[in-house]
């Protein structure tokens, strides 16, 4: 796809290119939809290929982010930052640069964590402006990253009702082990799953191997590995059309956003018989929790993030009853939420 096909499927309502000419740092900030509320969405860090690579991404992750808040019921819309990583990047000077730009929007758009980006980024970026998801001074949405794997665990949980396995007995292959993947295996273990683990930086598996128990296999492996549930929690687009006609688990759900890496995946799950938790709904946890901070000033509790559960499980069980792929049906509820006069 190109980048103009990427903004014109996106149809986001503002796209900022912004540039620190002296540090040579390039970042974007898309802001998808505000009809519902402010849009909210973390900063990506990644390397891209270029520049439409990047554009691509951060278009495709803003539109995401107002599905997720409209399938979580939060009265806000989506937005989402990228930095284009290289060797030499002054990483402080570009989460400068997305603050300042965060800041001159004066609020239609709200920013936090995503791949890449810390909190002693967010620290750099909170510099610059309020809107966005940190604590300060004891004060402040709390572990957004947290909230994101109780989330996921709690979506897991409602999937294993409809493979009539319980979590506790679950086989479970967790792609990606940074913040969420590490704190969903940790969950999952307490529960009593058996956990397999990938991830490309080998030291994060190991831990996982001491920690819970876990079989470590390379990241080429996991998608074939045997399994009752597939947990991605590494990066999108990892379920292409022949991954999903090879793919053993008996169902999907996890952190990573846009999983599915073209439009007929998904429909080849469905066909098989495999449930997939649309990733929009499983991973939340993290805006619940940063937008209900933002939005009313106040903390969402346990049970606010345990409704994941339910909003995926009535979704799974409409698919079915429906024969749609869930995340073709969590699109359609989404799209009727903010209005109907969205794009795909
Ligand atoms: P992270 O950067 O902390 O972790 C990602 C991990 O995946 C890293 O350990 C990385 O080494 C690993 N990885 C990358 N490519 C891999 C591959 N091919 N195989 C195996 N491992 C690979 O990111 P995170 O905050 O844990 O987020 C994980 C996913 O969940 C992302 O897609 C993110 O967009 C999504 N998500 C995160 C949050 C949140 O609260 N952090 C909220 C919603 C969605």
């Amino acid at each position: 796809m190109t980048s103009t096909d990427a903004l014109a499927a996106a149809d986001c309502e503002q796209v900022l290119v912004v540039r620190d000419r002296d540090a040579d740092v390039t970042a974007i900030v898309a802001v998808h939809d505000t009809r519902l509320g402010p849009a909210h969405g973390g900063i990506r860090r990644w390397r891209y290929a270029d520049l439409g690579a990047a554009l691509a991404d951060a278009v495709a992750l803003a539109q995401a982010m107002t599905w997720k808040c409209a399938l979580a019921e939060i009265a806000a819309g989506g937005g989402k930052s990228v930095i284009l990583d290289r060797d030499g990047l002054d990483r402080a000077a570009a989460y400068r640069l997305v603050g300042r730009t965060v800041a001159q929007l004066g609020g239609r758009y709200f920013t936090g964590p995503d791949v890449g980006t810390g909190d002693d980024d967010l620290r750099v970026v909170a510099d610059e402006t309020r809107f966005v998801a940190l604590d300060r001074d004891g004060a402040g949405p709390g572990d957004l990253t947290a909230a994101t794997a109780t989330g996921v665990f709690a979506a897991l949980t409602a999937l294993a009702e409809r493979l009539h396995t319980p979590v506790g007995r679950l086989r479970v292959a967790v792609q990606g082990l940074g913040a969420v993947g590490q704190q969903l295996c940790r969950q999952l273990h307490a529960a009593g799953a058996q956990l397999v683990v990938s991830d490309v930086v080998p030291a994060r598996a190991e831990a996982a191997a001491a920690a819970f128990g876990a079989t470590v296999v390379a990241p080429a492996d996991i998608l074939a590995e045997p399994c009752d549930v597939l947990a991605p929690c590494a990066l999108g687009g990892v379920l292409s059309d022949a991954v999903c006609e090879r793919l053993t688990a008996r169902g999907v759900c996890g952190a990573a956003n846009n999983i599915f890496a073209g439009d007929s995946a998904a429909t080849i799950l469905h066909r098989r018989g495999v449930p997939v938790v649309p990733d929009f709904v499983a991973n939340a946890g993290a805006l619940i929790q940063g937008a209900t901070w933002h939005l009313h000033g106040e903390r969402v509790g346990e049970a606010r993030l345990q409704r994941i559960a339910r909003t995926a499980g009535e979704l799974l069980d409409r698919a079915v009853a429906e024969n749609v792929p869930p995340s073709v049906l969590a699109l359609r509820v989404a799209r009727e939420r903010v209005g109907g006069s969205l794009s795909p």
